[in-house]
């Protein structure tokens, strides 16, 4: 074979040392997945290929739930559909004992047809149309309400059933994290809050029996968590004193980081990211502390990318490399950020199949698509990679499966390796019939 030409240069490489922000990761290679070849897993099901861990999920629900069930007695998690909705990752929460929340009609039916009962669905969002109100009433959801509207349209639902309809209200407060999270229910700290609950009262159609708060995602201090708790107990008693309403949950709503490193952030996610016992310890202790004797009201919390981002692995491969005019190292591989929507945040760890012996240097890796946004990851200190080179990302778990979309090419499978170590496929890869299932050529449009 020939031998492919390259123009000689001379770098100075810094590879594994510390720096002002800390060590960058180091060299990893990965050469299975659960027990299962990343070869087999190319070979049987192409490249590239999301790989989630059954194992994984379990052991991370297991662990969370553990956190905060052994600091408090009466805790409810509910999964996060935007998350991940796939049909397989959400049957495993739910066989955890997760029920589901969800952000919109389309969730709200994906978590029915799947077999989750109305009873147990959290329904959020400032978008719930007319109807599917209506159906998560009469169902029995909790539905958390995000602004006046909403008051209206479920006065309107509890008046067409004829009977009064307990309701949730969605908080938002300062926790000292900015920037803060305005755009969804009312503000505590202005009074808009407490004039909702007035409005509830006098409507006399729906009850007030839970508060809901969810203040950003990735937060990195738990004491954010506790600020929150204070808040919204000492506002479940005003009401209580207030209007003879009992808080029956507080729901804490997401935004536990998961082990991924956050672009901006330097320090490995090892030491940047506090423990999940920080995390419950910061919620159940100020909740113990708050709250009256005896009064016990379930903590919901609705999980998200803590639960499922290090269950998900995506196998690439390289296609080309290149030399960028400033001589910076540079590969084209199969996957980009129409799969990977999460690298526009995150600065993923990058494993190789293999051990690849010689000179390590940064390089970029930019996905297939001729998009100049198109990277995938940057400064990655790679050894030279052969065309054809397997390279494994991580984690990649949330919310891609789902924001991922078929921009330039068509979305890879899914293939779950269960509690066994058998990989199964969970989601066919799509192709051009995908694409335009949905089109409608004009007669007169058609090309002879
Ligand atoms: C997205 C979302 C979550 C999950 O958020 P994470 O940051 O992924 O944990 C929970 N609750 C609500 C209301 C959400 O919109």
């Amino acid at each position: 074979m020939k031998k492919s030409y390259e123009k000689p240069f001379i770098k100075k490489i810094q590879v594994g040392l510390m720096n002002k922000f800390g060590a960058a990761y180091g060299r990893h290679i990965r050469s299975e997945i659960d027990g299962v070849p990343v070869a087999e897993l190319t070979a049987r099901y192409g490249s590239p290929v999301f790989v989630f861990s059954e194992r994984r999920l379990r052991d991370r629900y297991q662990s969370i739930h553990q956190a905060f069930a052994s600091r408090y007695p009466n805790v409810n998690f509910s999964w996060s559909y935007k998350t991940n909705y796939l049909d397989a990752v959400c049957a495993i929460l739910h066989q955890e004992g997760e029920g589901a929340e969800v952000v919109s009609e389309l969730e709200y039916q994906k978590a029915r047809r799947l077999g989750v009962p109305g009873s147990e669905i959290i329904y959020n969002g400032p978008y719930k149309t007319m109807d599917s109100l209506k159906t998560a009433v009469q169902e029995g959801a909790t539905i958390n309400i995000d602004h006046f509207d909403e008051i209206y349209d479920l006065e309107e639902v509890a008046k067409g059933l004829e009977r009064q309809v307990k309701v949730g209200i969605r908080l938002n407060m300062d926790t000292g994290i900015s920037p803060q999270w305005t755009r969804f229910g009312f503000n505590l700290e202005s009074g808009q809050a407490l004039d909702a609950v007035k409005r509830l009262v006098s409507g006399k159609r729906l009850i007030l029996n839970g508060i809901h708060c969810h203040i950003g995602t990735f937060i990195l201090d738990p004491q954010a968590y506790s600020r929150a708790i204070t808040k919204m107990v000492e506002f479940s008693y005003q009401v209580e004193d207030a209007f003879g309403l009992k808080m029956e949950y507080l729901d804490i709503g997401g935004g536990l980081p998961s082990e991924n490193r956050l672009k901006g952030i330097y320090l490995s996610p090892d030491v940047a990211i506090p423990p999940m016992d920080d995390y419950a310890e910061a919620i159940c202790n100020t909740l113990l502390s708050k709250l009256r004797p005896n009064d016990f009201p379930t903590l919901i919390l609705e999980s998200g990318r803590t639960m499922v981002d290090e269950a998900g692995f995506l196998i690439t491969t390289t296609h080309a490399s290149k030399r960028l005019p400033d001589d910076s190292r540079a590969y084209v591989i199969d996957a980009g950020v129409n799969a990977l929507f999460t690298a526009f945040w995150y600065n993923f760890r990058v494993e190789l199949e293999k051990d690849i012996p010689g000179p390590h240097e940064p390089c970029t890796l930019f996905g297939p698509l001729c998009m100049n946004i198109d990277v995938v990851a940057d400064q990655v200190i790679l050894p030279p990679l052969p065309r054809g080179t397997r390279l494994i990302f991580s984690p990649v778990g949330a919310y891609n499966v789902t924001q991922w979309m078929q921009f330039i090419r068509s979305r890879p499978a899914i293939v779950l390796i269960n509690n066994e170590g058998f990989p199964e496929i969970i989601r066919e890869a799509e192709g051009l019939e995908d694409l335009i299932q949905r089109e409608r050529l004009p007669k007169h449009l058609k090309l002879s």
